[in-house]
């Protein structure tokens, strides 16, 4: 029996951060399949007391490194921690959440482990003949799916984007071992010291794309200020989001946070509704998780078709406009708020 999968966790407001819980659930059937405990590494300061939750998505074990010296975070010393527990500990896998920080840490680690990373992977899978682990991310552009394995070098590593997989809190659980290392002293020392804390005004919070029930994607074809207004007011109307491709937030017509897609949000909406998406893959990786796909397009070649459960051809612009009226004849409100 090898040494296990290690997810990092990440703690977000007052709990796991999401893509930790998915992780920790999907890791639950690599385990199976790998035969090796499941551990989740908590590593920060003042992290101890969210020490149970990762046993609620399936941890045997937490491994847990509590120092005040973590905070500030600095990817560096992040980075050379984890280095020196799976030095120390030799796990098979070590995942996690593909986020700002992970971005910066893991590639930290696998640098002093010599090893190999696969970055935003959108699936995990043990082959059952080698028990190696098959990552499966976008190559060339996103117009393939490229899985990748590393034969040789231990352990394996890689980052996921939040949203592939479906978090599952367990019916029954209970609280398993609780290892709690102590950092040795040239860990301690931490490059950054923090000056001041400016939290975000609300003015600039992101919406929860990740968990909206309906998400309405604004594609160039429709990428005029009018329309975007316009296509707003039907995500609000239908208690959505908007969304866009990158086409539209390259133009600045939506911000960054915006777009959907393989380099943007991963969403699984129960309704999609694009207007002027063609349907490139780049985008439509971020789409897969919808229930119902409604896709307009002038165009009855565009690829979004094949995945749309109902298409329809026609200018964008008009059934805009139909939409709008037919909402707010519905809501009994002015065109403002439909
Ligand atoms: C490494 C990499 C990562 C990428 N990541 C992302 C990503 O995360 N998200 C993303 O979206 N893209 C991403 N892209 C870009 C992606 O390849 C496509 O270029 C993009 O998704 C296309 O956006 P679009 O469908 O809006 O535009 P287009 O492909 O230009 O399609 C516009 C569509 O609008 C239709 N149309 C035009 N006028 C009208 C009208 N009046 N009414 C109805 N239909 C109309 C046209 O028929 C056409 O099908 C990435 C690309 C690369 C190389």
């Amino acid at each position: 029996m090898g040494s296990g999968i290690w997810v990092i966790g990440e703690i977000e407001g007052y709990g796991l951060h999401p893509v930790t819980q998915e992780l920790l659930s999907k890791s639950r059937s690599l385990r199976e399949e790998l035969g090796e405990e499941l551990s989740c590494l908590l590593v920060g300061h003042d992290v101890a007391r969210f020490k149970e939750e990762p046993f609620r998505y399936g941890a045997d074990r937490v491994i847990l490194v509590e120092d005040s010296s973590l905070e500030p975070f600095s990817e560096t010393q992040f980075g050379k921690i984890i280095a020196e527990l799976a030095r120390e500990k030799g796990p098979t896998i070590i995942l996690s959440g593909a986020t700002e920080r992970a971005k910066a840490f893991m590639p930290i680690a696998q640098t002093i482990l010599e090893t190999g990373l696969t970055a935003n992977c959108m699936d995990l899978a043990i082959d059952p003949q080698t028990k190696v682990l098959l990552q499966t991310r976008p190559a060339y552009g996103g117009n393939l799916m490229a899985t990748i394995v590393c034969r040789e070098r231990r352990p394996q590593m890689a980052t996921v984007r939040a949203g592939v997989f479906k978090a599952e809190q367990l019916s029954e659980w209970k609280v398993g071992p609780v290892e709690e290392v102590e950092l040795k002293d040239e860990l301690r020392q931490n490059p950054l010291t923090q000056v001041a804390f400016e939290p975000k005004s609300d003015d600039e919070a992101i919406p929860d794309y990740k968990g909206a029930d309906v998400v309405v994607v604004a594609g160039r074809g429709v990428a005029e200020k009018g329309l975007i207004e316009k296509l707003k007011v039907i995500a609000q109307a239908l208690g959505g989001v908007l969304g866009a491709t990158r086409p539209v937030t390259d133009m600045g017509l939506l911000p960054r946070h915006a777009q959907i897609g393989q380099t943007g949000q991963v969403v699984s909406p129960t309704l999609y509704l694009g207007f002027g998406v063609s349907g490139a893959a780049p985008h439509t990786i971020g789409i897969q998780g919808s229930k119902v796909i409604v896709a307009v397009n002038k165009d009855p070649e565009a690829p979004i078709f094949k995945l749309a459960n109902y298409g329809i051809v026609g200018d964008a612009k008009e059934i805009i406009d139909l939409l709008v009226d037919r909402l707010r004849d519905r809501t009994g409100r002015g065109e403002q708020n439909v």
